[in-house]
């Protein structure tokens, strides 16, 4: 399997060659140059990890089979994501299921993709005895999933900037009360937006960056994606009984990676009849669903939610969709890109693919603070079963967009106990907390307060990332 850009200048490179970088070096997102087709009769039935092995082998074939083999079961096990089913489904009401995608490290799904890029990262720099130092800033679920993905890794470090005293405390503690020596973790006196202008100072000195290895994981990483695809395939045949069944999928979404991971599940031949994309208040790919139009929102207007992690302007894998809906055409593409940065936005509600967009089976609705409180209630009362603020606003999407004989599977993407705020304010009661998180807010921590200062932080890196080791 090759990749190529969406802006069509690279020169097509295989996925070690793409494993560790981020954007394509013309600005576009990598993509394979063609889908490989699943084989259900063959599939169904699989372990998640032979699944994983089916669906990454397609994926990633300059990785020996017994490499990438031994990469999945170290990554896949029952003791890291609390059932050997990995993605457990809960059925609601008959045709109403939840996937559980939440169980891993850092309760919420990013650790499915993430612990994965953990074991094929290490590989990857093993293999080229390269080094690599993740520099990244959080407001929280990507920055606690990142470290524990790459703690005790080899020859690999993570700085991990956020906002002092912003996160929730059991983030916070989540985060800090890792003693790995090659986690840093580094508290900003300023909001998540001063971390992230730090984290791009970093990216924009190309000289320090190669001086130090610097790398990112960010939600463009195509091997995320990947990893995301298998529970699609998952869900579909724990809520099926044979392949000639369709399900629709409800995904709550930010980022557009875990959605997209659904599309190409679905280029991939799994029968999926609608792909809901479920926004919060900020609705900018509800809007694009709904009408054509592509909308960037500005700082101003991006909302602070309840539903956090989808608190999202512009969606950084959207580009990837957009390729196949103008048919992989990458002029098209860099010309609507090129719109987006000009003038904030693109419509397409009067070309030729947007009429047949529908054959993609995406479909959308947002939600908001009101939806999702009167949902979690709704969900707990009925079923018993607690659901998180995210969750909540894919099952308020979803409620409208079911249809006769068509089982949705609405995605989990983080545990009640990571948003235990709104949770008291639906329930009347905390959240339940797994026993392995109990008194985690005591535990010593070890993070460093930083003022907002860039050199300052490259100091900081350049001291801790290993005695000149790192980088050329
Ligand atoms: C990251 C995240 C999302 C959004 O996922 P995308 O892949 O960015 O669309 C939704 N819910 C939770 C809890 C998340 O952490």
């Amino acid at each position: 399997m090759r990749y190529v850009s969406t802006r069509g200048g690279m020169e097509p490179s295989s996925f070690l060659d793409i494993l560790l970088g981020g954007l394509a070096p013309d600005g576009g997102l990598v993509m394979p140059e063609s889908y490989p087709q699943a084989d259900l009769a063959a599939w169904r039935g699989l372990s998640y990890p032979a699944l994983a092995f089916e669906v990454l082998s397609r994926f990633a074939t300059d990785i020996p089979a017994d490499d990438l083999r031994a990469l999945i079961d170290r990554t896949y096990r029952a003791d890291v994501f609390g059932s050997a089913e990995i993605t457990p489904l809960r059925t609601l009401e008959p045709g109403l299921h939840i996937l559980a995608l939440s169980n891993g490290p850092t309760l919420a799904f990013k650790d499915i993709a993430m612990q994965m890029l953990g074991h094929l990262f290490e590989y990857a720099l093993a293999r080229e005895e390269r080094e690599l130092n993740i520099v990244g800033a959080t407001s929280g679920d990507t920055g606690s999933a990142a470290e524990y993905a790459m703690r005790g890794r080899r020859g690999i470090r993570v700085f991990m900037l956020s906002p002092a005293g912003r996160m929730s405390p059991f983030q916070q503690a989540q985060m800090f009360s890792l003693q790995d020596p090659n986690i840093f973790n580094l508290a900003i006196e300023g909001v998540f937006d001063d971390c992230q202008d730090m984290v791009k100072a970093i990216s924009n000195d190309l000289a320090f960056k190669q001086r130090h290895a610097i790398g990112t994981v960010n939600s463009i990483n195509w091997a995320r994606v990947v990893a995301q695809v298998v529970y699609y395939f998952k869900g579909y045949f724990a809520a099926t009984t044979s392949n000639d069944q369709t399900v629709s999928f409800a995904v709550p979404s930010g980022n557009f990676g875990n959605v997209l991971a659904g599309h190409i599940a679905r280029q991939m031949g799994l029968p999926i009849r609608r792909l809901v994309v479920a926004t919060n208040e900020n609705d900018v790919l509800d809007e694009f669903f709904r009408t054509g139009r592509y909308r960037v929102r500005k700082a101003s207007e991006t909302y602070e939610t309840s539903s956090p992690s989808m608190d999202i302007s512009k969606a950084s894998n959207f580009e990837r969709f957009i390729f196949d809906l103008v048919g992989r055409d990458p002029a098209q593409v860099r010309e609507l890109w090129r719109q987006v940065d000009q003038d904030g936005g693109f419509d397409l509600s009067a070309q030729p693919c947007w009429r047949d967009a529908g054959r993609y089976g995406f479909v959308s609705g947002r939600s908001t603070h009101a939806d999702r409180i009167a949902t979690i209630r709704a969900i707990w009362e009925r079923y018993q079963v607690m659901v998180d603020t995210h969750t909540a606003d894919g099952l308020h999407v979803a409620r409208d967009l079911r249809e006769p004989g068509v089982p949705m599977i609405c995605l989990e993407t983080a545990l009640p106990i990571k948003f235990a705020e709104s949770i008291r304010e639906a329930l009347g009661r905390d959240p339940d907390r797994p026993a392995r998180f109990e008194g985690i807010e005591d535990l010593p921590k070890r993070v460093e307060t930083m003022p907002i200062d860039v050199e300052r932080l490259k100091r900081y890196i350049a001291e801790h990332c290993g005695a000149g080791r790192c980088g050329a």
